[in-house]
């Protein structure tokens, strides 16, 4: 991995997710900061999505158990293999589907990993997207859940247009409606 590079694209998807929180009050920009603290549970993970005219960036943190289903350093071929098959699955952005009416594309991606305490690690993936129709971009749906078992929750702060909105995802409610 390019750490450079990827560390330098991560601050620009952080100040969005800093000003995403701004927006969204103060008890939020809290929550925020306590996440960025390393609040690190396992079967939760958080979310940001901001449209702004028709770019749009979705950010994911996540504890790497929820996705990878472990957080040591993988050792068995198998564990090797599990690991890799489940990193691809999140950077290529195949666990999110934005309505098809919106006509959208992802246009780039950035991931970081950042190993914590006592084995834990965390996960970091943003996507820059484009839209052709951002106007029908009405929800946004969630696979993530089935491709990975381990994953409980989102917890999703959005910013669309200037309106701001919080929505909790489950395996049972896996769809992100957005209020327009
Ligand atoms: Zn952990």
């Amino acid at each position: 991995m390019n750490t450079n590079r990827s560390k330098k694209c991560w601050s620009g998807a952080l100040s969005i997710v800093v000003m995403a929180s701004m927006m969204l009050g103060a008890g939020l920009a809290q929550a925020q900061q306590h996440n960025e603290h390393g609040a690190h549970q396992h079967g939760k993970a958080s979310l940001t999505f901001v449209l702004d005219g028709n770019e749009a960036e979705l950010v994911l943190t996540t504890a790497a158990a929820n996705i990878v289903g472990f957080e040591h350093k993988a050792s068995t071929d198998a564990e090797k293999q599990q690991q890799q098959q489940q990193l691809e699955m999140l950077k290529s952005g195949s666990w999110f589907a934005l309505a098809e009416a919106a006509n959208c594309s992802i246009s780039g991606h950035n991931f970081r990993e950042e190993q914590g305490e006592a084995n834990h690690a965390d996960l970091y993936v943003d996507f820059q997207i484009l839209c052709q129709a951002p106007l029908k971009l009405s929800d946004i749906s969630f696979s993530l859940f089935s491709q990975s078992p381990a994953l409980e929750s989102i917890d999703v702060q959005y910013l669309v247009n200037g309106e701001a909105a919080v929505a909790e995802l489950s395996a049972k409610n896996a769809v992100l409606k957005l209020i327009r």
